[in-house]
C-alpha cells in the first residue's frame, strides 16, 4: 500500500488547499477515526469543520439519563474536542443517533455546508465498507459522497442555496475513514498527544480513563498489527501511529 497520504496533504497545503470539512454521524468519530489528521491539518494552518450529523442521544450506560440530557452533554464535549484539535466551532444537525437516513432532506443540508465552507478535502466515513459497523457511519459516509457529487457543484440540485448567495462548488479530494480498503496512511505520531486529550474531552462516552490507559491502548494496538516480530525491545518513541483512508479524487 503506498503511503501518499502526507504527500497528498503536502501538496494541497503547498497549493494553498486549505480548507477541510468533516462529517461524521456522532460526537466523538471524528476523534477516533481522523483526530490526528485534523489536528495535523490545522497546526499546517488549514481551516477545519467538523459536522456532525446525529445529536449522539444514545450510547449510555447511565439508566438515569435522559436522550435531551445526553445531546447536551455531548455536543459541549463535542465542542471542547474540536477545540482542543484546533478545529472550528462545529455544526450539529442534531437527527436522532441510530435513525440516520441518505435521504434528500440530510443531503441537502451536507450539500448547504459544502457551498458554505467550500472545502478542498473532505473527510467521511466509508459508507461502502462490509462487515461491523453502524448504520448511522454508512448512511452519513454515503449522504456526504451523493452531496459531493453530483450535487454540490451543479447549480440546479437545491437551487433554494442561491438566495443565501450559496454558489455550487466542489470539493477536490474525500478521504473515506473507518475503510476496509485503506490505500493512504497518515503519520499521526507527532499529533497522537493531542489526538488522545481530544478523544477524552468525550468524558461522558471515557468515563475514568487517563491520558496514559488511552495511550497505552493506541500504542499496544500498533504493535499488535506491526506484527509479534517487532514488539521485543519496543519502546514509546519507536512506535509510529497512523490514520487510514480511502482515496478519492474529483477532478
Ligand atoms: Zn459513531
Amino acid at each position: 500500500m503506498p503511503n501518499q497520504t502526507e504527500d497528498l496533504i503536502e501538496r494541497m497545503t503547498a497549493s494553498g488547499q486549505k480548507r477541510a470539512l468533516v462529517v461524521m454521524a456522532h460526537p466523538d468519530d471524528n476523534e477516533f477515526v481522523c483526530g490526528g489528521t485534523v489536528a495535523l491539518l490545522s497546526s499546517k494552518g488549514w481551516s477545519v469543520h467538523i459536522v456532525v450529523t446525529t445529536s449522539g442521544n444514545k450510547g449510555t450506560k447511565d439508566g438515569s439519563v435522559t436522550p435531551q440530557q445526553l445531546a447536551f452533554v455531548r455536543e459541549k464535549e463535542q465542542r471542547h474536542a474540536a477545540e482542543i484539535l484546533g478545529a472550528e466551532d462545529p455544526t450539529f444537525m442534531g437527527f436522532p443517533d441510530g435513525y440516520i437516513e441518505n435521504s434528500n432532506e440530510l443531503r441537502g443540508l451536507l450539500v448547504r455546508q459544502i457551498r458554505l465552507h467550500r472545502p478542498d478535502l473532505v473527510i467521511t466515513w466509508d459508507g461502502f465498507r462490509s462487515g461491523f459497523n453502524h448504520r448511522d457511519h454508512r448512511r452519513t459516509g454515503r449522504a456526504t459522497y451523493d452531496a459531493i457529487y453530483p450535487a454540490a457543484d451543479d447549480h440546479l440540485f437545491y437551487p433554494s442555496h442561491k438566495r443565501e448567495n450559496l454558489s455550487p462548488h466542489r470539493p477536490s479530494v474525500l478521504l473515506l475513514a473507518g475503510t476496509d480498503s485503506p490505500d493512504y496512511l497518515v503519520d499521526v505520531t507527532s499529533v497522537m498527544a493531542i489526538k488522545v486529550r481530544s478523544i477524552l474531552a468525550h468524558e461522558s462516552q471515557m468515563g475514568g480513563r487517563t491520558e496514559a490507559m488511552v495511550m497505552e491502548r493506541y500504542r499496544k494496538r500498533m504493535i499488535e498489527e506491526r506484527g509479534a516480530a517487532t514488539v521485543h525491545g519496543n519502546k514509546d518513541d519507536e512506535v509510529r501511529y497512523q490514520e487510514s483512508f480511502k482515496v478519492i479524487e474529483f477532478a
